[in-house]
């Protein structure tokens, strides 16, 4: 956590009040709020971690809301003094497109992370603050299974705002595809809900581009009635000499995958002197060791110098990402969809990682394939994220540098963006559709929103007139 003193940030408001009074400086805006929002509510300077500290935003007051109230009125009161301000929920969103300008205000949901079932599991509601580390133990709780992504740390509704990759996307779609109805707060601090018959039009627009619309105090989702051995899933790690990255990289590309099934590749460090190693990560629900086998069987064929698996309850479905989810360090990740693994291109890649991650050990080349045979089976036009990444997208594919010594900057951006070239199918790697929540912050807009840009273009002007909302992906 960052701390400035109360008294630092009153002096710098006494002395600057005096000089340019129309602008509220941080003091003075961490005591109006104090004084605005709900005593159950605390007003702070400090900042909740994140998991990169590259380009972080950097809020000068902190508000812990407690209520979609207290969201209403720290929004009405920044938009009508014309303060920057962010909702945080997980804080794992690395993009670098935050700007809180010098005396702006970071919306803290944590406190807002109820997760409840109706009586027939078919539906949860997901309170803005919950991360997933919340929703699961709670759908475990419930006997049932909710859409999540795969990481506890991740805020449940910052990545399912975006498009929502997880686990079980190739059963039941992405995130967006299984919201219901959204709770949200505008940028006019009135209070609403969406859905399909309740204000169609910012429905859609949230589910994609949520961040730019409003702050969703609540999503109602569908979630499934599931037994416990529904809930299991078979989970494997594979390791493999980098001489067979082609052979991997091919045998992936050709994988007949299962709705239930999900295969990544990742470069890593091994955790053994840093050594980096080639992992490929599997998960089969409600496989076991026969089953797994075999739908994993070319994988296998490879010749693993070694492997592990093992049959995991929901609740352990993440744990093996923990890791991934450390805050803090510098981490400029790019990434981009891809539309083939370009087996041959691996040694090339394998040789950028190794030279970067002798100096930054933690970095990480990952490729993400999920089924999308149901994600497909939704017209691209029911939400607003990009119909690239239900039709284009093979797979994600995310490199992230990862070191502390910031001197290292210039290096790692070079790292990173050398991969994403590699990756990219269209002549601008910029403009190569990309997931909003994978993306780096240099994309071009329509790489991020696609098709459905001209249409967010103009509900922005409806909803957020005055560009309150402008910290994730700022549509224009
Ligand atoms: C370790 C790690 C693992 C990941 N794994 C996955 C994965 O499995 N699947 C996947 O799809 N993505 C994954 N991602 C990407 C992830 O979706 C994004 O990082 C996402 O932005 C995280 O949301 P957050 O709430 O944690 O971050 P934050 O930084 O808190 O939020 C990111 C943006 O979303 C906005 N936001 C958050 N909550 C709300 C809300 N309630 N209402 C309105 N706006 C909101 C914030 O204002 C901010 O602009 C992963 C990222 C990391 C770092």
């Amino acid at each position: 956590m960052r701390v400035l003193s109360f008294i630092q940030l009153l002096a710098t408001a006494v002395t600057v009040t005096a000089l340019v009074p129309r602008i509220p400086t941080p003091g003075v805006v961490a005591n109006d709020l104090k004084s605005l929002v709900s005593t159950a509510s605390s007003v702070s300077v400090d900042l909740p971690a994140r998991w990169s500290d590259y380009n972080l935003p950097l809020p000068s007051v902190v508000v812990n809301v407690a209520s979609e109230n207290d969201v209403a009125i720290v929004i009405k009161y920044c938009t009508k003094q014309g303060i920057k301000f962010l909702a945080q929920n997980g804080g794992r969103g690395w993009g670098k497109t935050f700007n809180l300008g010098s005396n702006g205000v970071l919306i803290n949901l944590a406190a807002l992370n109820k997760v409840t079932f109706s009586a027939n599991k078919t539906q949860a509601t997901i309170g803005g603050g919950a991360i997933i580390g919340d929703v699961i133990p709670a759908a475990n709780a419930a006997g049932a299974l909710v859409v999540t992504g795969n990481c506890n740390c991740l805020g449940a509704l910052g990545a399912m705002l975006g498009a929502g990759y997880g686990n079980l996307m190739g059963e039941v779609g992405f995130g967006v595809d299984n919201i219901i109805s959204l709770r949200v707060v505008i940028a006019s601090g009135e209070v609403i809900t969406v859905s399909k018959t309740s204000y169609p039009d910012l429905f859609w627009a949230m589910r994609g581009a949520g961040p730019n619309f409003g702050v969703v105090i609540s999503a109602t989702v569908k979630s499934m009635p599931a037994t416990a051995e529904d809930r299991t899933a078979w989970i494997n790690n594979l390791y493999f000499a980098p001489e067979k990255l082609p052979q991997v990289a091919q045998a992936i590309q050709d994988l007949p995958l299962l709705p239930h099934q999900r295969i990544y590749l990742v470069l890593t460090n091994s955790g053994n002197n840093n050594e980096p190693v080639v992992l490929v990560t599997g998960y089969l629900r409600k496989g076991t060791e026969q089953t797994g086998r075999a739908a994993f069987a070319p994988i296998y064929a490879l010749g693993p110098s070694s492997e592990s698996s093992t049959i995991a309850d929901y609740e352990e479905w993440n744990v093996s990402n923990d890791g991934f989810c450390t805050s803090g360090g510098q981490k400029p990740a790019y990434s981009t969809t891809i539309n083939n693994m370009q087996a041959q291109k691996w040694p090339e890649i394998w040789n950028l990682y190794t030279a970067f991650q002798k100096k930054g050990p933690n970095s990480a080349v990952l490729i993400e394939r999920y089924n999308l045979t149901k994600a497909q089976s939704v017209p691209d036009s029911s939400a607003a994220l990009s119909g690239a990444l239900r039709r284009q997208a093979f797979a994600q594919a995310i490199v992230i540098p990862w070191y502390d010594d910031v001197t290292l900057e210039a290096e790692a951006l070079t790292f990173g963006q050398k991969v994403r070239d590699i990756w990219s199918f269209s002549t601008t790697p910029t403009d190569n559709p990309t997931y909003i929540n994978f993306a780096h912050g240099d994309e071009s807009l329509s790489a991020i929103y696609g098709s459905s840009l001209p249409r967010l273009q103009t509900l922005k002007k409806t909803w957020d007139p005055r560009g309150a909302f402008t910290q994730w992906f700022p549509i224009k």
